[in-house]
């Protein structure tokens, strides 16, 4: 198994760290964020250590992931919001401040919660998509 003793998630993961576990198995753990931006934010991780949901081997991925619908579910059901966000940033300019793989589930209610996004409409810069496509295509 991956480890990297510098790890905040690693250390999480050999339960060295407290936190507040909503779930665990052999390879996933959940716990609540410690800087939620709404009532049940939560993170799923891998218990091994990847950098990003982009070095994650497929069976690992599926199994955060089957995890990760499960709470938003649950969000629904128990916690009685409107609306999840399952997120997770891959490198720097993404955003991601821990590097090992994990997903944010975070239940919406209404505006005032405290996730912003915003998608800016680039249109205007006339990007050439099927260049685009045929760019991404080619690297598959
Ligand atoms: P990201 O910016 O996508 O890498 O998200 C990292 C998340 O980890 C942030 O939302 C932090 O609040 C959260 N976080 C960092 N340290 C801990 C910790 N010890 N326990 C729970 N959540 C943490
Ligand atoms: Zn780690």
């Amino acid at each position: 198994m991956k480890f990297d003793p510098n790890c905040i998630f690693c250390k999480i993961a050999d339960k060295k760290i407290d936190t507040i576990i909503i779930y665990e198995d052999d390879d996933v753990m959940a716990f609540l964020d410690t800087n939620p931006v709404s009532y049940g934010h939560c993170l799923v991780i891998s218990k091994e250590h990847y950098d990003s949901f982009l070095s994650t081997p497929k069976d690992i991925m599926n199994k955060v992931m089957n995890v990760a619908q499960r709470i938003g579910q649950v969000d629904i059901t128990s916690l009685g919001a409107k609306g999840v966000n399952i997120l997770t940033n891959c490198y720097e300019a993404a955003g991601q401040s821990v590097k090992h793989f994990h997903v944010h589930v975070i239940p919406r209610y209404d505006t005032t919660d405290g996730l912003q996004i915003s998608m800016k409409d680039m249109s205007e810069e006339k990007l050439n998509l099927p260049t685009i496509a045929k760019e991404i295509t080619k690297g598959m």
